[in-house]
């Protein structure tokens, strides 16, 4: 179950969750298997930060007298901790969001404003991959009742997945559109795309579909579980197209729209 880089595979946890017509005891031990195989992928992924964080420690203290070295080292480690954190933060988030505990602070929010928040979170993936990211937002105003911080960690999952999934120089279209009582807004990439038999799964959680030769960040199948619960929780719904392996993803979140505040005709739309 390990690549040649000794990561363990995701395609056994993904496809046990294709079969549908197993027995109890049969569901009880692909439970069980996937559980084992969660708790070693997060063993890797925990552990995968320490050995670079340790070198570049390490390094700091034999170079204090060189800034570029100094510099260097200083990044590595606040780029794997980042990176721990937020696998950290996730797991939280999903457990905390599974047994029921997190609340909403909903007000009146402009989908717009929400996605040019979470495109200035993405950017630095999205151009550390060389992306060329394109934004349309819609003649009108998308407003809905929502959590903001909530729907910008909705759209920087999907725009990351989007970086992620699709090799160097690819094109991202993230668009947000209003049609009468809701609005929808969209990521679209031309990535590596999903398999048509893996699409309905990609929410469950812990799924993770083919491992890709170029991919860095192992991940472990939260964040899409991570958005649906949300998107759900806005009473809103979450879709994923693709047209098959090779031919790109696109990742939909559709909500109820609400009437615009009375004061907000004159207010800008965010910069593209
Ligand atoms: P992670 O990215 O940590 O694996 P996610 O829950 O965000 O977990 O995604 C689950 C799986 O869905 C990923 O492992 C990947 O196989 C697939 N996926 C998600 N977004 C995309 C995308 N934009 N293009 C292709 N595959 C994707």
């Amino acid at each position: 179950w390990l690549d040649e880089a000794g990561r363990p595979t995701r395609w056994m946890g993904a496809l046990t969750d294709i079969h549908d017509n197993k027995t109890g005891e049969e569901e009880l031990r692909a439970q069980a298997r996937r559980k084992d195989e969660f708790l070693a992928m997060l063993a890797h992924e925990l552990r995968n930060p320490l050995a670079p964080i340790s070198n570049a420690a390490q390094l700091l203290s034999m170079t204090a007298h060189d800034p570029q070295r100094v510099r260097q080292s200083s990044e590595v480690i606040v780029r794997q901790v980042r990176h721990m954190t937020s696998l950290v933060d996730d797991l939280l988030d999903v457990s905390r969001v599974t047994r029921g505990l997190v609340e909403l602070e909903r007000e009146r929010v402009d989908l717009c404003l929400v996605a040019a928040s979470a495109v200035e979170q993405a950017r630095p993936l999205i151009d550390a991959r060389r992306h060329h990211l394109v934004v349309h937002y819609g003649p009108a105003r998308a407003w809905i009742l929502g959590d903001r911080i909530r729907l910008v960690q909705v759209l920087v999952n999907l725009l990351n997945n989007a970086a992620k999934y699709t090799a160097q120089g690819g094109t991202i279209v993230l668009a947000v559109e209003a049609h009468g009582d809701s609005v929808t807004v969209s990521v679209r990439d031309d990535g590596i795309g999903i398999d048509r038999a893996m699409l309905p799964h990609v929410f469950g959680l812990f799924t993770q579909a083919e491992r890709t030769p170029d991919r860095s960040q192992g991940g472990l199948g939260l964040g899409l579980a991570l958005v649906h619960s949300l998107v759900q929780l806005h009473g809103g719904r979450v879709e994923a197209h693709s047209e098959g392996l090779g031919k790109g993803s696109c990742f939909a979140v559709t909500l109820p729209s609400v009437a615009a505040p009375a004061d907000a005709q004159g207010e800008e739309l965010p910069v593209r």
